[in-house]
C-alpha cells in the first residue's frame, strides 16, 4: 500500500467508527443524566443530596466514580445545572467536582452561580463558569465550547405561578457534533410557557428529551411532548422510587434506576 492510500484508509475507517460511534444517555438518579457521543461527554444534573423521601439518589459508588473521573464517566467536558433546588444541586458538590477536574465547564442559572460564589474556593474555577440569566419569556441564550453547542431557554417550574421565583433552565445540547438532547429541569406541563418560545423548539430536533415525568401524565404535558418540542424521543426523569401506575400506563419510556442507559438513534 502506497504511502498516501494508507493515510487515506487509516483516516476513513476512523471515520466509520467515529460515525458508528452513538449517542448514549447514563442515568445517574433523579434528574442526573450523563449524554456521551463519541467521546464528548456531558453530565445534567448530577450532584444532590436531598431525596425528599420520594426520589432516588445517585448511589454512592456512581457519585466517587464521577469524582474520581473513572470510566466511563471520565473526561467529562460540561455540567448543566437546570435549578437551584436540593435535589438538583448541591454547590459543594459542584465546587469540589470543579476543582478536581479543571477542563469541566459549568453551565447553570445566576441563582445557583450565586450560591457557589460565597463558596471559598471560587476563585480557582471562575473563569469556567457560565451563568445564565433568562427570564421567562425572554429569547434564547447561546453559548458554545469544543465540540458542544448549548442552547438555553427558561420555563417556570411545575406549580406555577407558585415558585415562579425559580430560575428553571431548559438545555439544548448538541454533543459531539450530532446528538442533540433537551434537558427540561423541573419544568411545569402548562403549555402556554412553551408557546411563549414558539420560534426556539422548531430550529432544532431533539434525538432525546428528558422531561420531568409529570409531563407524561397530564393532557397538557403530553401535547407538550409530542406536538411541541420537537423531540424524537422521551425519557422521564425525577421519577419516584415508587413508580407511579399512572406514569407506566402513559406507555412513555422513563428512568428509574441508577445506572440504566439507553442508546440515542
Ligand atoms: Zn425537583
Amino acid at each position: 500500500m502506497k504511502f498516501p492510500i494508507l493515510i487515506i484508509f487509516i483516516f476513513s475507517s476512523f471515520l466509520s467508527v467515529a460515525h458508528d460511534n452513538k449517542g448514549r444517555a447514563h442515568y445517574l438518579g433523579n434528574e442526573g443524566v450523563m449524554v456521551s457521543q463519541s467521546g464528548v461527554k456531558v453530565l445534567f444534573d448530577p450532584f444532590f443530596h436531598n431525596s425528599y423521601g420520594h426520589y432516588t439518589l445517585v448511589p454512592e459508588k456512581l457519585r466517587q466514580a464521577i469524582f474520581d473521573n473513572k470510566a466511563p464517566y471520565d473526561n467529562v467536558s460540561a455540567i448543566f445545572i437546570s435549578h437551584a433546588h436540593g435535589d438538583h444541586f448541591d454547590k459543594n458538590d459542584v465546587l469540589k467536582y470543579l476543582q478536581k477536574n479543571q477542563t469541566v465547564k459549568l453551565f447553570a442559572p445566576a441563582q445557583a452561580v450565586e450560591m457557589i460564589k460565597n463558596l471559598k474556593g471560587y476563585k480557582e474555577v471562575k473563569d469556567r463558569v457560565t451563568a445564565v440569566h433568562l427570564k421567562k419569556g425572554e429569547a434564547p441564550k447561546h453559548f458554545s465550547i469544543k465540540d458542544i453547542d448549548i442552547e438555553v431557554v427558561r420555563i417556570p417550574h411545575a406549580g406555577w405561578p407558585k415558585r415562579a421565583e425559580i430560575e428553571n433552565m431548559v438545555f439544548r445540547v448538541k454533543v459531539g457534533g450530532s446528538t442533540v438532547v433537551m434537558h427540561m429541569g423541573d419544568a411545569d406541563s402548562d403549555v402556554s410557557h412553551y408557546y411563549e418560545q414558539q420560534f426556539f423548539w422548531p430550529k432544532q430536533t431533539t434525538d432525546m428529551a428528558f422531561p420531568p415525568y409529570w409531563l407524561s401524565l397530564s393532557a397538557s404535558g403530553k401535547h407538550v411532548l409530542n406536538k411541541v418540542i420537537n423531540a424524537k424521543k422521551i425519557i422521564g426523569v425525577h421519577v419516584p422510587t415508587t413508580v407511579p401506575p399512572d406514569l407506566k400506563a402513559s406507555g412513555d419510556d422513563f428512568f428509574s434506576k441508577p445506572g440504566e442507559t439507553r442508546d440515542i438513534e
